[in-house]
């Protein structure tokens, strides 16, 4: 499927600091818009409908997967996450470019959806310091503290599939990193030429 922005698939364990790192991507750059998932898990502390998530029951989610509403979707720690064909075809409407900040089962799903999609993959610097960023965080109990870092395994084992890999050690840097990358592929002759046809047309460059 070809799509005319830049679409930006953002993964990583959780504790490696990516929603972050999107955040203050976003906070810098306008031209990026978040994609908004769905998922059967209730919404958390100041969570709102529509900002952070849709929240679906699961016979909502059903019908969404019944309809071919999603682009991709998986189950990540025992409940359902997807991306609907909504939630990035309204910012292409607006001609944003997108970032998805979803797990590595979705990453994949998208890159054969859209071949051109920007594969980025957070580290954190360590397991020590992934465990003490999750203990730090206090939201989960030490089983669920377990179970994060047993995932983690897993999805860090998927980071060879990605285009970029970012580590995320120092903040600051790592958002230079990540702005780097988005801006790379704005760069990209077929990107360059999507966003600048006058100046293509002008030069007469096809
Ligand atoms: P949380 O419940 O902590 O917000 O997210 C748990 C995990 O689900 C994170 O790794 C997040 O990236 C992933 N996730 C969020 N939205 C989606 C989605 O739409 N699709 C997929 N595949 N994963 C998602």
């Amino acid at each position: 499927m070809d799509y005319p922005g830049n679409l930006f698939v953002v993964s990583a364990p959780s504790g490696a600091g990516k929603s972050s790192l999107v955040k203050a991507l976003m906070e810098v750059d306008s031209r990026v818009k978040l994609s908004i998932s769905h998922t059967t898990r209730p919404p958390r502390g100041q969570e709102k409908h529509g900002r952070e998530y849709f929240f679906a029951s699961d016979p909502e989610f059903d019908a969404m997967i019944a309809g071919n509403g999603f682009v991709e979707w998986a189950h990540v720690h025992g409940r359902r996450y997807g991306t609907s064909k909504r939630a990035i075809e309204d910012r292409v409407a607006e001609g944003q470019d997108v970032i998805l900040e979803i797990d590595f089962q979705g990453a994949v799903q998208i890159r054969d959806t859209f071949a051109n999609a920007v594969m980025i993959f957070i580290l954190p610097p360590s397991w020590e310091e992934l465990r003490s960023r999750l203990e730090r965080r206090g939201e989960d109990s030490p089983e669920i503290i377990e179970l994060r870092l047993q995932n983690a395994a897993t999805e860090m084992a998927q980071a060879h599939k990605f285009d970029y890999v970012i580590i995320n050690e120092l903040f600051d840097s790592a958002l230079f990193d990540l702005k780097a990358v988005v801006h790379a592929q704005r760069l990209k002759f077929a990107a360059q030429r999507r966003a600048r046809p006058d100046t293509f047309e002008s030069l007469a460059i096809g």
